[in-house]
């Protein structure tokens, strides 16, 4: 699927729509989700255009990966998060019901999170 630059995500990146912005690295961005799931729901994205986890994993710079988990982990941590526990989400395609075509983590901590499909 083609990148299109007009997904809400490439508008937050680019300044264009506000976010609740809880971190930021040279290639990455972390912010709170806007119709959280849990009492602690952030989602963390690269800055540069890919549309899900393989076209970031296939086209993305090492420095972008690299960059993109250190957030992801620093997020956890920043958060107090990693004790007692959170969960990494990532959708892709339709069968995931991915909304937005910009790849996502999605980061989901504060309540006991139950058991899921894995
Ligand atoms: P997906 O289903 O694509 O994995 O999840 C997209 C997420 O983006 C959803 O949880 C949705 O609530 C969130 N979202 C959609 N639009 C906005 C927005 O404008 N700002 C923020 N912060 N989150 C958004």
């Amino acid at each position: 699927m083609a990148y299109d630059q007009n997904n809400i995500f490439a508008k937050i990146i680019r300044g264009e729509i506000p976010c609740d912005k809880v971190a930021e690295s040279d290639h990455s961005l972390a912010f709170r989700d806007i119709n959280p799931q849990t009492p602690t729901h952030v989602l963390v994205i690269p800055k540069g255009a890919y549309v899900s986890s393989d076209d970031f994993a296939d086209q993305a710079s090492d420095a972008e990966i690299a960059d993109f988990f250190r957030l992801l982990g620093s997020v956890g941590r920043t958060l107090g998060a990693v004790e007692p526990g959170y969960r990494l989400i990532s959708n892709h395609g339709a069968d995931a019901h991915q909304e937005v075509p910009h790849f996502h983590m999605h980061l989901l901590a504060g309540t006991d999170l139950g058991r899921m499909i894995k």
